[in-house]
C-alpha cells in the first residue's frame, strides 16, 4: 500500500532527539516522530511528596504531566488552565508515560527525590504519546547520568530504556509509526511501550472501526518489536552525544 509520505509500511518516521533544548530542566530534549515534535523535560527536586514522608517511604517518586500547546493542532486547542480541568485524554496519557518511566527506573535507588516528567507537544501529527515516552526515556538517562556524574547517586538507577511507538492496521496492511491521517483512517490503532530488554511495559490496541484477529495482533507487535529497537539505537545515540561537550568545549581543550 501506499503511505502519502512514501514510507515502507515497516518504516519509522525520521527521528530525533535534540538535547538541552530546556536549560532549566535538569535534563531535556526536543523529540521528534517526523512532524509529531514533544519538548520532553526531567527536573529532579531534592524533596519528595509529603505522603511518601508520612508514611516513611524509603526512595524516591516519579510523576508525568503531558499537554498539547494550543498551536500544536491544526485547529487552536484550548489550553487545560482555561476550564481549570485536565481532559480525559491528557490524564490517561500522562499516566501512561508516569507508568511507563516507573518501569525504567529504580526509585528505591533515586533517593529521596521527586522526578517531574514534562510532555509538552509542539507540534501534533499522530504519536504524541509515544513521542513523549521515547523522548522523556532519553532525557531521564541524561538528567540521572548527571546526578551520577555530580556524585549525588553512586550509581545509575536506570535499569533500561523504554520506547514506545504505535502501530495500526490500514486496509489490512500493518503499518509502523503512524502519522495523524493514518491514525485517522486506521481500522486498528495501537500503542505499544517496551523495554530495551524486548519485554512489554503496556499494549494499548483498539479496533475503532473493525474488530482485528490474533494473526493482525501478533503481525502488529512484531512490528512494533522492530521500530522499538531502531528507537532504542537512536535514544542511546543520542544520550552518548549529549554527555560529549560541545564542539566548542573541545577547543578550549586544547
Ligand atoms: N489530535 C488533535 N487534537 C486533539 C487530540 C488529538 O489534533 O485534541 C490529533 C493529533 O495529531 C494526535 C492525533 O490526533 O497526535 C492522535 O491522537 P491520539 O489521541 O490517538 O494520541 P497520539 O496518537 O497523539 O498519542
Amino acid at each position: 500500500m501506499n503511505r502519502h509520505d512514501h514510507r515502507q509500511a515497516d518504516e519509522l518516521r525520521p527521528i530525533s532527539f535534540i538535547p538541552h533544548i530546556a536549560p532549566n530542566a535538569t535534563a531535556s530534549v526536543l523529540a521528534s516522530f517526523g512532524n509529531t515534535r514533544v519538548i520532553c523535560a526531567v527536573t529532579i527536586e531534592e524533596d519528595v511528596p509529603r505522603w511518601m514522608k508520612v508514611q516513611k517511604v524509603e526512595g524516591g517518586w516519579l510523576s508525568a504531566e503531558y499537554s498539547m500547546l494550543p498551536y500544536s493542532t491544526l485547529d487552536r486547542k484550548r489550553r487545560d488552565i482555561t476550564s481549570g480541568k485536565l481532559d480525559g485524554r491528557s490524564s490517561e496519557i500522562q499516566r501512561l508515560i508516569g507508568r511507563s518511566l516507573r518501569a525504567a527506573v529504580d526509585l528505591s535507588k533515586i533517593g529521596q527525590r521527586t522526578v517531574w516528567i514534562d510532555c509538552d507537544v509542539l507540534q501534533a501529527d499522530g504519536g504524541t504519546r509515544t513521542a513523549s515516552i521515547s523522548g522523556a526515556s532519553v532525557a531521564l538517562a541524561m538528567a540521572l547520568n548527571k546526578l551520577v556524574a555530580e556524585g549525588k547517586l553512586a550509581e545509575m538507577p536506570m535499569k533500561q530504556l523504554v520506547a514506545a511507538i504505535s502501530v495500526g492496521m490500514l486496509e489490512g496492511t500493518p503499518l509502523l509509526d503512524l502519522c495523524y491521517v493514518e491514525d485517522r483512517d486506521a481500522d486498528v490503532d495501537m500503542n505499544v511501550v517496551m523495554t530495551e530488554g524486548g519485554q512489554f511495559v503496556e499494549v494499548q490496541g483498539s479496533g475503532e472501526e473493525a474488530v482485528f484477529t490474533a494473526d493482525e495482533m501478533a503481525a502488529m507487535l512484531a512490528l512494533a518489536g522492530k521500530g522499538i529497537r531502531e528507537l532504542n539505537a537512536l535514544q542511546r545515540e543520542a544520550i552518548a552525544a549529549a554527555d560529549r561537550p560541545a564542539a566548542e568545549d573541545l577547543s578550549a581543550l586544547q
